[in-house]
């Protein structure tokens, strides 16, 4: 009988857990589920936090009940290390050895490397940040505001929506306000394709938002934004994403990695660790750091891991890189971008009024279906 952990319970360890789980029915082999939080939150709602639209009560589900409810043992710790030799997590409720182990810490939000975020900075990649963010919208009188993400961060789509949004916010309160976007792209969401570029340009244009890239930031002050150029940007309000690197937890498992990501094959066993699978933001992938790819990479390592333990010779299933993403515009309005980033399997980009039904309805089954849950977490694919 195997002892599998799976690290962390976000959309990629979560779905990691289901799938196994469904995989290994009839089986010994044992699962736990280790995380910091017991809630989980569905992140793609937090704009909608920030903005008023939802509380964060709405987005969220409790993970105990959903484990008990699938016979999946769930430990809420923080794990301190992990030791690859020993093959053991460090928690502080004492070590907890495995046998196979899948991480999926997500993102670690790199404050220290950009003086003056976190003091003067807002975002919106935790409740607490969507609620500090709400706040600072109550006291917003109007004035420059500076949106987008710093170097390192692997997750554009949000800063897009909060660019969208503060622009109605102003137009509603009658504000004088003005968007300064920032990020440093070579252009507009160049990982969504020349036509997202073009067709994001066009709207920023139509509601007064002016990028400035592709540029990063250096510092941020009360009362503006420099840049590594030596611009300054005057700023009352600044949202900007902070640069993302590998969670501590999983330094000793990095080697040489600059940002701690977890190096894997494409089908998701770590290079240096082979009883080690990696799925979602953990991942030294290139490209867009999504729930959508993390569920795709989860169910791989998912796969792979139960092909593993139960000997049964078949080959490995290979994961292909792609970006899915709606992009909610406003008014009714929104974007889909599907894009395959390794092939040329998927090249969608459609505009029109159901994409943010579809994005509303996504979230609200994730939250709220407990079937959904124990049938994989199949619908985004
Ligand atoms: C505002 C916003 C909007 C977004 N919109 C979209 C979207 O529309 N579509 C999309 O596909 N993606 C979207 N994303 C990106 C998506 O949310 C992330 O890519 C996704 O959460 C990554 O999943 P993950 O499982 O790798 O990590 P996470 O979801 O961050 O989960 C990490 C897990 O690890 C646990 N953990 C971390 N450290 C420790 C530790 N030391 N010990 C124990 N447990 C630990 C956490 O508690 C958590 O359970 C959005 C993100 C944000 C912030």
């Amino acid at each position: 009988m195997a002892h599998i952990v799976i690290a962390g319970s976000g959309f990629a360890g979560l779905t990691a857990a289901m799938k196994l789980k469904r995989q290994l029915r009839h089986t010994e082999h044992h699962i736990t589920v280790v995380a910091r939080d017991a809630i989980f939150v569905y992140r793609p709602s937090l704009v909608l936090v920030a903005f008023g639209k939802k509380s964060p009560q709405s987005i969220t589900f409790d993970l105990r009940t959903i484990y008990r409810r699938t016979r999946i043992q769930f430990v809420e710790a923080t794990i301190s290390s992990i030791d690859p030799e020993a093959k053991t997590l460090m928690t502080p409720e004492g070590p907890l050895p495995y046998d196979k182990l899948i991480v999926a810490l997500g993102e670690k939000l790199a404050y220290e490397e950009v003086p003056g975020m976190r003091e003067y900075g807002y975002n919106v990649c935790t409740p607490e940040g969507a609620l500090a963010l709400k706040d600072a919208l109550g006291r917003y009188q109007g004035g420059p505001a500076v949106v987008g993400w710093a170097q390192n961060v692997q997750t554009g789509g949000p800063a897009f929506e909060v660019a969208l949004e503060l622009e109605e916010w102003i137009k509603q309160h009658k504000l004088n306000g003005t968007i300064e976007f920032v990020d440093p792209l070579p252009s507009l969401w160049a990982p969504a394709g020349p036509e997202a570029t073009e067709f994001l340009t066009k709207i920023f244009a139509e509601r007064h938002i002016s990028r400035r890239g592709p540029v990063q930031i250096k510092e941020v002050k009360a009362d503006r934004v420099i840049l590594t150029n030596g611009d300054e940007l005057p700023s009352v309000l600044t949202v900007v994403t902070p640069p993302f690197r590998g969670e501590d937890a999983q330094k000793s498992l990095a080697g040489n990695n600059p940002r701690d990501w977890l190096e894997t094959g494409k089908d998701m066993q770590s290079v240096r660790y082979p009883d080690i699978y990696v799925a979602g933001s953990s991942v030294a992938f290139e490209g867009p750091k999504q729930g959508h790819t993390a569920m795709l990479q989860a169910e791989t390592a998912a796969y792979n891991l139960s092909q593993d333990v139960l000997e049964s010779g078949k080959p490995h299933r290979l994961y292909d890189h792609e970006m899915s993403c709606v992009l909610d515009l406003g008014m009714g309005e929104g974007l889909f971008v599907r894009r395959s980033l390794w092939s040329q399997d998927h090249q969608e980009f459609k505009v029109g009024r159901q994409w943010p039904l579809a994005k509303a309805a996504l979230a609200y089954t994730f939250v709220h279906t407990p079937v959904f849950k124990k049938w994989g977490l199949s619908m985004p694919k």
